[in-house]
């Protein structure tokens, strides 16, 4: 199997094409080309345009050729099953200018296919083992469309690698394994990817406090993104070596946890909830939680901790003017109203009630959680709760509505987190 030779001076760069018509009328998601820009990611080689197109010929073309002309390698899914729509191998036909020719051992290996299952093979199957002339079939263990691999010339450059893959996800998995990694260049540069995730601090805070570690064109390159609240860092090395680019982005973290401080709560694939659990977990405390109006968001999170039990005892969930009912606390002002004394109260109310080490608690009103627009005075509290303290922390519902809950939730483990930091 040839791999193909690239500009040796640069790490290979790709690009993906999804095709069908499908995917640009929004009918259904792309996964495809998340799954396969990850795996080449995996393999040293970026990623730098995903392209999604219908089922036109002349669309087809262009987006082939384009691709070719800006990346080393093309890879795409969707478009080589047996019906009209299917267009992707006419297209590469069309873009090496080669004609489309009957590949004989496809052909007996898809009459067997179909011979096996008792069926006699529609004549338009017979599409599926056609190739420009020049291009291989990749061989489809798992279904009947066999994939196509073939160099795109590019005049004095090196030529493009071009793969074409089943669009039904588990039929692609199987044949990029099998037969376009082993076709991929071989790696010339090794990455290594750190996350570093943050709480309580907003992403253009992150990107002044960090400073020149945020340039770009750096090695290791430190890029910033925000999710519901949580601000991560991606710190990203590149070496000849594995070790290389590891102890660059290594040295990168260290630097960034020394600038951001206690506002840095994990890394990979952890969680608030996951750190403040595992914590607890070490020092054998445990944690409870008590919600009114929030319809238990901070409960829900930790409960989805694997292993969560060892720690988390459980949980008191509230509609508005229960807490009173249901944790005996007194009625009236402020202790049936959003206020700091309310989540105050509750958290050390039900620490004791559920013989906890720690607790959290939230309060908040149910209709400026869920409003469109919340009205600008819109607050919510959350406190936490140990064995002689209790503290609160308002949560002003601006922004975004549609994480509100998220940080509702996020701001009550993280009060409870820098509690125990200090
Ligand atoms: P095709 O190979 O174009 O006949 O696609 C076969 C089926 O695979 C489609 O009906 C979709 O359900 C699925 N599919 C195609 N492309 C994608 C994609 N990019 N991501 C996820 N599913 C896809
Ligand atoms: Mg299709």
């Amino acid at each position: 199997m040839p791999a193909m030779p690239t500009d040796a001076t640069r790490p290979p760069t790709a690009e993906i094409i999804a095709a069908g018509t499908e995917l640009t009328s929004g009918q259904k998601l792309d996964t495809n080309s998340r799954w396969l820009a990850g795996r080449l990611g995996d393999a040293g080689i970026e990623t730098r345009f995903h392209t999604t197109v219908g089922d036109s010929l002349d669309d087809n073309v262009a987006a082939i050729r384009t691709a070719a002309g800006r990346c080393d390698v093309v890879l795409m899914t969707g478009g080589l099953g047996p019906t009209l729509d299917d267009l992707t191998r006419e297209a590469l036909a069309r873009v090496v200018e080669q004609p489309l020719e009957l590949d004989a051992d496809a052909l007996t290996t898809l009459e067997k296919f179909f011979a096996g299952r008792g069926r006699e093979m529609p004549e338009r199957n017979r599409s599926q083992v056609m190739r420009p002339r020049g291009a291989e079939l990749l061989p489809n263990p798992v279904g009947t469309a066999p994939g196509l691999f073939a160099s795109v010339p590019r005049g004095d450059r090196s030529p493009a690698l071009f793969a074409a893959m089943p669009g039904v996800p588990a039929e692609m998995h199987v044949m990029f394994e099998q037969q376009v990694v082993p076709r991929l260049p071989t790696r010339s540069a090794f990455r290594s990817l750190r996350l570093l995730h943050c709480y309580g601090i907003g992403e253009s805070a992150t990107e002044e406090v960090l400073g020149d570690l945020t340039a770009r064109g750096r090695n290791p390159e430190v890029g910033i993104t925000a999710s519901a609240a949580t601000i991560t860092l991606r710190i990203l090395g590149t070496g000849g070596t594995f070790e290389e680019a590891d102890r660059l982005a290594e040295a990168a973290e260290v630097e960034a946890r020394r600038l951001l401080g206690k506002v840095v709560f994990g890394v990979g694939e952890e969680t608030l909830e996951s750190t403040l659990l595992q914590r607890l977990r070490d020092r054998g405390e445990t944690l409870c939680s008590a919600e009114v109006g929030s319809g238990g968001v901070v409960s829900q999170r930790l409960a989805a901790v694997p292993n969560a039990e060892a720690a988390f005892r459980g949980a008191v969930v509230t509609p508005r003017n229960r807490s009173d009912e249901l944790l005996g606390l007194p009625g009236g002002p402020p202790f049936d109203a959003v206020t700091p004394q309310h989540a105050e109260a509750l958290a050390a109310e039900v620490r004791t009630r559920l013989k906890t080490t720690f607790a959290v608690s939230v309060v908040a009103d149910p209709d400026q959680l869920t409003a469109s627009v919340s009205p600008e005075d819109a607050v919510a509290y959350v406190a936490a709760a140990g064995p002689d303290w209790v503290t609160s922390a308002n949560v002003t519902l601006l922004g975004n509505p549609g994480i509100h809950h998220a940080r509702l939730a996020k701001t009550a483990l993280n009060l409870l987190r820098l509690r125990l930091r200090d």
